[in-house]
């Protein structure tokens, strides 16, 4: 279906769903059709004969080629995405170095992106056993390999996934999983889904408190800027339970009362229940909430409540930022500290928290940022004027700050004969607790129960064959298992595959699953509950292992960071940290940072009723200043001790890093391409900038791809940019290695 003999007064610029195409394709655009065309607007259009889905990103007077096709209809009233988002998108693009469709695939939820029109959904599921499809599979691969992607998505789930999921996942058309259907391994069923994420649950209406002297303030000055809405980022620093929660609330409540929406960004694992409540129990209905375990038809609906108004107050986790408010006036983003508002993985790698900032001067919107140990690039803001800093320092309620000891690990080996998890100090405020009826928590960054297995005999550790990891051992499923890519060995060997002499294996480190059953073997009537990675992989299994420790039917909590933050249990009196010390040794720049932000937030569960409270840290470095500085909650100091270190080196905030990682299967290869590129660089960029040396990322093979990495410092990230598309453009980088590019990445070890 060609027309070329058709002259359109107008064109517009598409960006097509799905996969391949990088750029906008050109068409015209039907007189009868203009009125309803904007920048923004969803169409459908044909390529090679099929109808695709795309966003209008631009309209012009003439076209790029000589030869379009007319746009075939309008999908969408009114635009997607507003002039506003449009302007973030570019922002996005420009500072993370990343294309427009990646960009717009983020901003968009896929199911607005698929255009959902329909409650209507299909659901896939699978007719044979896993280790059918798996067997499958590996046949596919070679000849069908867009059949064999669909049916490593479909491992990966339970009981079945929605198609549009599955499509997405799997980055294929719908004809390899109509194949798979036609040849009896699929099931595709019609199935309605369950729209409202809310409906049926209970909560209590509540009203605003009297905020107190320190509330007051930083409510008033949060609120000049929102009243003459004025763009202006507010630092609300304060301990956990000083407060902030309430500030947000009250300031929420100001920008409704004048007609203006707020988006709520809070870090994904405190979307508790718990956390929602309290929104909804002061908004009611005026409340989306966007969390990962929405369907995607729930999704569709949040979103078209919030772009027609009908929800002024978003809640969700960091993609959230991008919720197509109509009248936005405040964002605010709780726990700005906190690493789960970067998205690492896949391109663009952004800051929820910095694009906030980014939003809120494009709409004039007021931003508040919140935290008890707030990251030092906000705090350094405060300071050199960008940022308006208001402090709460006490406690909100009558509860005092608790009691932190920090134990010598040494000293407890020395009287205990040798390896012991738990201190006496330990073991007798567990045992104190248990039987006062108060609760514990134990925190341990490690799940499984042995982290790892090797050879006493030639020192041969067992490694995942994909990823150059140590597997941990789990107890309860018998297994060794990559914590990477979730390889399973099993039976477990008994003997060494090197030097196979009899009975040298031994097991060394310990996670989560030991500490539940070594507890036990101490006090074996007490109850408890291990939250981490292996007990919360089901749906809901977060929420209902909460909702079992806080209705007291468990006397001690263990788990990894998931408990670290935001949770609220009163009846908590003694917190302890069991080991941190791995996590001092990283060596990242941001290390001491992280530990100061871990001790601060896993010691702020403790005592958050009427009860005192007690923090215990174990450690083997009792001296380290970055702990002591911790346990006194000395917040101010550390930001002292660390600003310093971090202008001497150079480190942000003092300067901007961008971490390239090269991926490729052949080991050689990619530190080839890492250091082709590196040289490249080396020569176009001028001497302010500092280039590390290529090296082998902290994690230097996943999943059978090989990792290196190289930091770039420097004050502007621009050039560098500029440098790495002209490379791109010069095709530097051979077709087998991938490149990935983070801007003020997170980790400059990972
Ligand atoms: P944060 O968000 O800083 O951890 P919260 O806002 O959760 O602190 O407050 C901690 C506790 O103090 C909550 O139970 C809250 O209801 C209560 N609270 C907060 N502000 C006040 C106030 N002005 N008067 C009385 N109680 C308050
Ligand atoms: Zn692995």
């Amino acid at each position: 279906m060609e027309c070329p003999e058709t002259i359109f007064t107008k064109y517009a610029s598409v960006l097509l769903d799905g996969i391949g195409i990088g750029k906008t394709l050109d068409y015209g655009i039907p007189a009868e059709t203009e009125p309803l065309i904007r920048k923004g607007s969803q169409v459908k259009v044909l390529l090679k004969g099929q109808i695709r889905i795309g966003i209008v990103t631009q309209l012009k007077e003439s076209a790029d080629f000589s030869k379009v096709l007319p746009i075939h209809s309008v999908l969408s009233e009114g635009e997607l995405l507003t002039e506003e988002l449009f302007s973030l998108a570019h922002w996005i693009e420009k500072y993370y170095c990343t294309p427009q469709r990646h960009v717009i695939k983020i901003m968009l939820p896929s199911s607005i992106r698929h255009s959902m029109a329909h409650k209507e959904q299909y659901f896939i599921s699978s007719l044979q056993t896993k280790n059918q499809l798996r067997r499958a599979c590996a046949e596919l691969q070679e000849k069908q390999a867009e059949q064999a992607a669909v049916l490593e998505v479909m491992l990966k789930t339970k009981r079945g996934i929605l198609l549009t999921e599955l499509l997405e996942k799997s980055g294929v058309s719908v004809s390899p999983v109509e194949t798979l259907i036609k040849r009896g391994f699929l099931k595709k069923e019609r199935m309605r889904i369950d729209r409202n994420p809310l409906e049926g649950e209970e909560y209590f209406k509540t009203v605003a408190k009297p905020l107190n002297d320190e509330q007051k303030q930083a409510y008033l000055k949060i609120i000049a800027s929102l009243q003459e809405k004025r763009f202006e980022t507010h630092l609300l620093y304060g301990i956990t339970g000083s407060g902030k929660t309430e500030v947000y609330l009250q300031a929420i409540e100001k920008a409704l009362e004048m007609g203006l929406g707020t988006i709520m960004l809070v870090p994904e694992i405190s979307l508790t229940a718990q956390t929602i409540d309290r929104f909804r129990s002061r908004f009611d209905d005026k409340i989306a909430i966007l969390h990962h375990r929405l369907s995607q038809g729930e999704r569709c609906d949040e979103w078209h409540r919030i772009r027609r108004g009908d929800a002024q107050i978003v809640v969700g986790a960091r993609s959230a930022l991008f919720s197509p408010l109509p009248k936005l006036g405040l964002i605010i983003v709780d726990e700005e500290h906190d690493g789960a508002y970067k998205q690492s993985e896949e391109a663009p790698c952004y800051h929820a928290r910095d694009l906030a900032v980014v939003r809120g001067k494009i709409t004039h919107s007021t931003v508040i940022l919140g935290s008890a140990t707030p990251s030092l690039e906000s705090y350094y803001n405060t300071l050199n004027g960008k940022y308006t800093l208001s402090k709460l320092s006490s406690r909100a309620t009558q509860s005092n700050l608790p009691h932190v000891t920090i134990v010598d690990m040494k000293k407890e080996y020395e009287k205990a004969g040798g390896y012991t998890a738990f201190s006496a100090p330990l073991l007798e405020g567990i045992k104190k607790r248990f039987a006062q009826g108060e609760q514990t928590i134990l925190f341990l960054n490690r799940r499984g129960y042995h982290t790892s297995l090797f050879c006493e005999g030639c020192g041969h550790i067992f490694k995942c064959p994909h990823c150059d990891l140590a597997l941990t051992f789990h107890f309860g499923e018998k297994v060794l298992a990559c914590h990477l890519c979730d390889f399973r060995l099993a039976p477990i060997p008994s003997q060494c595959p090197e030097c196979k002499k009899p009975e040298t294996l031994k097991y060394k480190g310990v996670g989560t699953e030991q500490i539940e059953r070594a507890l036990h073997a101490i006090f074996p009537d007490i109850r408890t509950i291990r939250m981490d990675g292996d007990t919360t992989r089901h749906k809901g299994s977060h929420e209902h292992l909460l909702k079992q420790f806080s209705t007291a039917k468990a006397d001690v909590l263990i788990g990894t960071q998931m408990i670290a933050k935001g949770l609220h249990f009163p009846s908590v009196t003694l917190v302890a940290i069991l080991n941190c010390d791995g996590s001092l040794q990283i060596p990242d720049f941001r290390a001491s940072e992280n530990i100061f932000q871990l001790i601060t937030q896993v010691a702020g569960r403790a005592g958050r009723g009427e009860l005192p409270g007690e923090v215990i840290i174990q450690t083997h470095l009792p001296d380290n200043q970055t702990i002591k500085l911790a346990s006194a909650q000395n917040y101010e100091e550390f930001y002292k001790v660390e600003i310093a270190s971090r202008k001497m080196f150079g480190f942000p905030p003092f300067s901007h890093l961008v971490k390239l990682t090269f991926v490729g299967k052949e080991s050689e290869q990619t530190a080839q391409a890492g250091a082709v590129l590196r040289a490249f660089l080396a020569k176009k960029l001028d001497k302010s900038y500092l280039l590390h040396p290529l090296v082998p990322s902290g994690y230097p093979k996943i999943k059978d791809f090989y990792r290196f990495q190289l930091l770039i410092r420097g004050k502007i990230v621009y050039p560098i940019h500029a440098h790495l598309k002209e490379a791109l453009a010069q095709n530097l980088l051979p077709k087998e290695v991938r490149m990935h590019i983070d801007v003020d990445p997170l980790s400059t070890f990972f």
